[in-house]
């Protein structure tokens, strides 16, 4: 059971109160995009085994979305954070390296 909070809101409640909308920090390809660039951005997405970065909408809340880190292996919820952002805030990267040492943002396969 994953147990999240809403950085909107501030509610915290079980996975049944939102709904996953993925992988988070994708780049969006633009009309001017080659193909391989846009394949890439419509099909290609990352499935690890651990530290996994989401996009999260609040369905049964404030019905606003927001990014989570968990490990997708043990469902371990390091953190959320905003959607209006390009990365995860560096606070939540370093709660993330003191427990999972190596990972890097941006190397999540
Ligand atoms: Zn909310």
């Amino acid at each position: 059971m994953l147990l999240l909070e809403c950085p909107c809101c501030g509610q915290r409640g079980e996975e049944t109160e939102f709904h996953c909308g993925g992988e988070a920090h994708i780049t969006r390809e633009g009309p001017g995009a080659d193909d391989a660039a846009f394949e890439n951005y419509m099909f290609e997405r990352v499935n690890p085994k651990g530290v996994h970065l989401e996009r999260w909408r609040h369905v049964h809340g404030c019905g606003k979305w927001f990014h989570a880190a968990r490990d997708s292996a043990t469902l371990e919820v390091f953190g959320t954070y905003a959607a209006a952002t390009h990365r995860p805030p560096e606070e939540l990267l370093e709660t993330i390296r003191a427990k999972r040492p190596g990972f890097k943002w941006r190397e999540l396969a």
